[in-house]
């Protein structure tokens, strides 16, 4: 385990684990990055074990973002990397040699990306659980997405606490609904409002992909997938992958919180490009503000 005396003199793991003892168990946190059609990234932090999930803006700014939150890149145990699209893999080979951290994705998404497996990239399975640390694992779940092989992964510190984040899906499918089922956290993508796409600059050919199978989720489409995963224990959801054109954050807050709002008393975020600007921690309703 590389680096564990390391990452406890780290500021982030100190609170973390300082957070941990207060409340007894062992804490798993989700703070994205920044998200976006520039650029996701999602850093998932268990007491022991520092993963990436999504590595698609610059080098520079990736260490810049994790540096605001206290983070040496040296301490990223692994880096998955959802599907091959720029925006969530663009620095995620170089991240990797760079901080000696080990990279994965799936053997689809590496072709397409020209890695090599084993020596570059381990591959895995959908529904593979593979695990990162003592007190971390990831389970991919496919997604229908384009031309790609996307996954949406759900995390879990080992103790049945489970974070889901999912974005760049064209609808949502009962496999990933079963997996999502009981997460405390969910990160999902709310990429455009119906009216604003329709109505917007876009050639038609493009709204259709968007709109399709394998494109994203509209405001609507998350709302209601969010609506059929509620259960007391959610508590936090994040919409992320929101199009600066064809959305924007208010359209998307009031269109989920139109459905859950009733039933819902957790917290529910919003990921800009501009991140971080808030970790989540499993089971806490209020989220930790990020000071820049
Ligand atoms: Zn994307
Ligand atoms: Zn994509």
């Amino acid at each position: 385990m590389k680096n564990i005396v390391k990452m406890y003199f780290s500021w982030g793991c100190f609170k973390e684990w300082q957070r941990s003892r207060k409340f007894g168990y062992m804490s798993l946190s989700i703070t994205h990055l920044g998200s976006g059609s520039r650029g996701n990234s999602a850093l998932l932090q268990s007491d022991e074990t520092n993963l990436l999930i999504d590595c698609g803006f610059s080098l520079r700014q990736t260490e810049k973002r994790l540096a605001i939150i206290g983070i040496n890149p040296n301490d990223i145990n692994a880096i998955v990397v959802s599907h091959h699209h720029s925006d969530h893999s663009k620095s995620a080979l170089r991240a990797s040699e760079k901080w000696d951290a080990r990279l994965y994705s799936n053997l689809e998404t590496a072709m397409r990306l020209g890695l090599k497996p084993i020596d570059q990239v381990r591959t895995f399975s959908s529904l593979e659980r593979i695990q990162i640390g003592p007190d971390l694992s990831f389970l991919p779940v496919p997604v229908p997405h384009d031309d790609a092989d996307n996954v949406g992964l759900i995390v879990s510190n080992g103790e049945g606490r489970r974070a889901g984040i999912v974005t760049d899906l064209g609808e949502s499918t009962l496999e990933l609904m079963r997996h999502l089922e009981g997460c405390q956290h969910i990160s999902i993508e709310s990429n455009y409002d119906m009216n604003r796409l329709m109505n917007g600059p876009y050639p038609q050919s493009l709204k259709q992909r968007i709109t399709g199978r394998g494109g994203h989720l509209s405001n609507s489409q998350t709302a209601e997938i969010l609506g059929n995963l509620l259960h007391p224990n959610l508590s936090s959801i994040v919409l992320c992958h929101l199009s600066e054109k064809n959305n924007a954050p208010h359209l998307a807050e009031s269109e989920v919180l139109m459905e859950i709002g009733d039933e819902f008393n957790g917290d529910l975020s919003i990921s800009t490009q501009e991140g971080p600007e808030f970790t989540h921690w499993l089971g806490q309703k209020e989220p930790e503000i990020v000071s820049k």
